[in-house]
């Protein structure tokens, strides 16, 4: 998989125009606040996610009086042994996007298309931060493996709403009790879907976070990963899941009724990550914490090559700074064969690399730089 061409107008700071990326290392480089993780996050947008920032789709729009409150974005991509070309248009917080001449019905439709990984500081609140960080992690990865997980999860969201809306109404209405059998069913049933699908997900993507990170740590540390549930079940046959669900929405149906919203189910799971068998989030170093990150995206990765016999497509935005000599060195052979882009200040700092394209941001401007 990778980017061939990518151009953009009025799409935040960036002046309208088009790169033409190497097939394997691209630096982006530049000074602070030039548009260089901007450039990032327009090609992720052709994952089909929401902006890797946490940006909404309005802030992405050009300000100022000549964008017309419209951006565009273009890419000719290489996927599947094809070329294949991607069009997004963002219009008052609106996403509208093609693929292939054909134009898709959401933006999120447009997942499994172009695969990506990124890796951005921002990322760090996932050890660093609360559970929800992680489900969106574990979500979010196999959302791009299997795209029909997100109306599962969709689901799961809109009958676990009912269910607490019910559960407030219930003390009012003691009537409305005999419906809740009704909603604990249709949880469990989506909520086991959800679990099972994570418990998959964590199997995979454990053996190649440990390699991982065992070459990140040079061999001294361990990471562990484990996909922690509310409502755990007592084996791994299918179905089991969705038992284990039910039985907790069961026994914790006076809690729920007495707190007004539902407290066992994969909403409230997280996924335990380890060094050397403490908690990342409360005893991790930094560079632990950092190294934790990057190993569970290059993880990622792997699983995404796995399953769809290619590479994604990696971004890293602001890694190289923040890692030693060595650990850059380790990085980058992890990425022989896949196309990346890397952000950074200093572009020496990373011209250990021989081959591969360097492109140059200054207020909004994209140019490339002579051959290395
Ligand atoms: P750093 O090295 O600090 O990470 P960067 O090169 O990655 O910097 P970006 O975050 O890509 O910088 O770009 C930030 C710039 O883009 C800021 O100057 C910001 O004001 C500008 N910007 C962000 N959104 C918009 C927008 N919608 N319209 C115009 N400019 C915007
Ligand atoms: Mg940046």
């Amino acid at each position: 998989m990778r980017a061939v061409s990518f151009s953009f107008e009025n799409y935040r700071n960036l002046q309208p125009g088009t790169l033409l990326p190497d097939a394997g290392v691209n630096v982006i480089a530049g000074d602070n606040a030039q548009g260089k993780t901007n450039l990032l996050e327009g090609l992720w947008l052709f994952t089909g996610g929401r902006s890797f920032r946490g940006a909404k789709d309005g802030e992405l729009v050009r300000m100022g009086e000549d964008s017309h409150g419209a951006a565009s974005l273009s890419l000719t991509f290489w996927a599947g042994g094809r070329e294949q070309q991607g069009e997004i248009h963002l219009q008052g917080g609106r996403r509208r996007a093609s693929l292939n001449g054909v134009s898709r019905r959401s933006a999120s439709a447009m997942v499994g298309a172009f695969c990506a990984v990124v890796f951005s500081p921002d990322h760090l609140s996932l050890v660093k931060d609360g559970p929800t960080e992680r489900r969106n992690f574990l979500d979010g990865a196999i959302c791009q493996l299997s795209p029909a997980y997100a109306s599962l999860l969709n689901r799961y969201q809109r009958t676990l709403q009912q269910r607490n809306a019910l559960l407030k109404d219930i003390p009012r209405h003691r009537e409305l009790l005999d419906t809740l059998e009704i909603w604990d069913d249709r949880l469990a049933g989506f909520g086991g879907a959800i679990m099972e699908e994570r418990l998959r997900y964590v199997e995979l993507l454990r053996p190649a976070a440990e390699a991982i990170y065992v070459g990140i740590s040079r061999e001294r540390e361990v990471l562990g990963l484990e996909y922690q549930m509310t409502a755990a079940p007592k084996g791994r046959e299918p179905g089991s899941c969705r038992e284990a669900l039910s039985r907790a929405l069961s026994q914790k149906r006076r809690d729920d009724l007495g707190a007004g919203f539902t407290t066992a189910g994969p909403h409230r799971d997280d996924l335990l990550l380890t060094v050397n068998g403490a908690a990342a989030r409360s005893f991790g170093s930094q560079g632990q914490q950092r190294s934790v990150v990057l190993s569970l995206k290059l993880a990622e990765a792997a699983v995404l090559e796995k399953a769809l016999g290619e590479p994604p497509v990696v971004l890293l935005d602001d890694v190289m700074s923040e890692l030693d000599v060595s650990r850059q060195e380790y990085l980058l052979n992890q990425m022989e064969g896949r196309q990346i882009f890397i952000t950074c200040c200093d572009p020496s700092s990373v011209r250990l690399l021989e081959k591969g394209k360097v492109f140059t941001v200054q207020a909004g401007a994209v140019t490339q730089e002579a051959p290395l």
